[in-house]
């Protein structure tokens, strides 16, 4: 078949949609926005990927074009996060997996949590409670340990009131002997988060490895990875597209995992094989690349974490300074920088502004069906410019409505 199916001299109609002036401002929690610069170079790339005169979904996993961006995600990952590539415990690897972080909540105890062993758990919101309820099946079924709750932060059902709020000091430990201690960074429905104020580590929480579901918050500022023993995220919040899931693991820790489980669910066979064991979800680590690339240009995790507080900065200000209009349902230093959730004074309050907000071409803004309300997603895509509109469009309705 000829090429592009046009005849020579005939010119080329750009369709209205290749046009589009402006599009939406994106606050969805997941997919969520992707730099638009990206998404060009991902469309003037799509036919012909590298010179190939393929696209990149249509090279096989095993050839050089496709490998060589699938390596060059993985290099631009380890140094964008600084992520340690020692031997043992001073080393993590980097795999690509499929089924999302969800499967990632079975996989962890499968690999992690051996028959006699224990396993803390640290639950600040709904997938938090997630995670815990996966690692309870695993346990139940495979013959794994003892999954506990150390500690939970989430309020009662129909408990309005009581704010969200991460463990205070001391409040979440593991215990020696604890095979992991598995958290969530960011809550994505119910937005609390660790360690957002500048330079902060994570709290003391104790002798065990650290397991972090880092699906809404990855790559949102620079941090020390050695704080964790393995980390899992979603692409589909700050990295790229949904269809493949990070998980970033101590050497040490691939090692020790069980070996008597399907060889799909080890993350040995992922790591051995460089994520090349059977196919990857190729274009999905392809256009994370592209995502890396572009935060790279913008100057990096430094550059990225000043855009990200500055967009959460702009809409905690406004909440703030309407009390009596806008309320936040997390406490002050809990609150998350990636998710920032808040309430009107009524149902019917909230649908106004979401009306309102939708005229004026923000899209994304409804809370969680689980728990209502409004929630801005302001992941690295995000668009500085956004938040400022969105902070001034909450002013304007305080204003009017409040
Ligand atoms: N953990 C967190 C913190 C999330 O935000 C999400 C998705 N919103 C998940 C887990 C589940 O991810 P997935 O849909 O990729 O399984």
């Amino acid at each position: 078949m000829a090429r592009a199916g046009r005849l020579p001299g005939e010119t080329v109609t750009i369709p209205a949609a290749m046009t589009i002036p402006s599009r939406p401002m994106n606050f969805n929690p997941g997919p969520a926005a992707l730099p638009r610069a990206v998404l060009e170079r991902c469309r003037d790339e799509l036919l012909d990927f590298g010179g190939t005169g393929l696209s990149v979904m249509e090279h096989s996993h095993r050839g050089a074009a496709y490998e060589r961006a699938h390596h060059a995600t993985t290099a631009r990952l380890r140094a964008l996060l600084d992520i340690p590539d020692g031997h043992g415990d001073a080393g993590y690897d980097i795999l690509y997996v499929q089924g999302g972080a969800s499967q990632q909540f079975a996989v962890v105890p499968l690999n992690l949590l051996p028959p006699g062993g224990r396993a803390s758990h640290v639950v600040t919101g709904a997938w938090g409670e997630r995670a815990i309820a996966e690692a309870r099946a695993v346990a139940a079924t495979a013959g794994g340990g003892a999954p506990r709750v150390v500690a939970s932060t989430v309020p009662a059902p129909g408990d309005e009131r009581t704010l969200r709020r991460l463990p205070r000091p001391g409040e979440a430990r593991s215990e020696g002997g604890d095979a992991y201690l598995h958290l969530t960074t960011n809550e994505t429905i119910d937005g609390v988060q660790f360690a957002t104020a500048p330079g902060a580590t994570m709290p003391d929480l104790g002798p065990a490895p650290v397991v972090a579901d880092m699906s809404s918050d990855i790559a949102w500022r620079r941090v020390d990875l050695r704080q964790f023993g393995l980390i899992y995220a979603g692409a589909q919040k700050n990295l790229g597209p949904s269809g493949v899931t990070v998980v970033i693991i101590r050497r040490d820790l691939v090692e020790a995992g069980r070996s008597d489980i399907p060889t799909i669910f080890q993350y040995r066979t992922f790591a051995r094989h460089d994520s090349l064991y059977n196919t990857p979800p190729t274009f999905a680590i392809y256009l994370m690349g592209l995502v890396l690339e572009w935060i790279e240009e913008l100057g990096g995790l430094d550059a990225i974490e000043a855009r990200n507080r500055a967009k959460a900065g702009a809409i905690y200000g406004v909440i703030d300074a309407f009390p009596g209009f806008y309320r936040c349902p997390v406490e002050s230093g809990s609150r998350s920088l990636m998710n920032v959730t808040f309430r009107l004074p009524t149902p019917g309050a909230e649908a106004r502004f979401l009306d309102e907000a939708m005229a004026h071409g923000m899209t994304g803004l409804q809370g969680h069906r689980s728990v209502g309300g409004v929630r801005a997603s302001l992941y690295n895509a995000v668009e500085p410019a956004w938040a400022d509109a969105l902070a001034a469009l909450m002013r304007d309705h305080a204003a009017k409505h409040g």
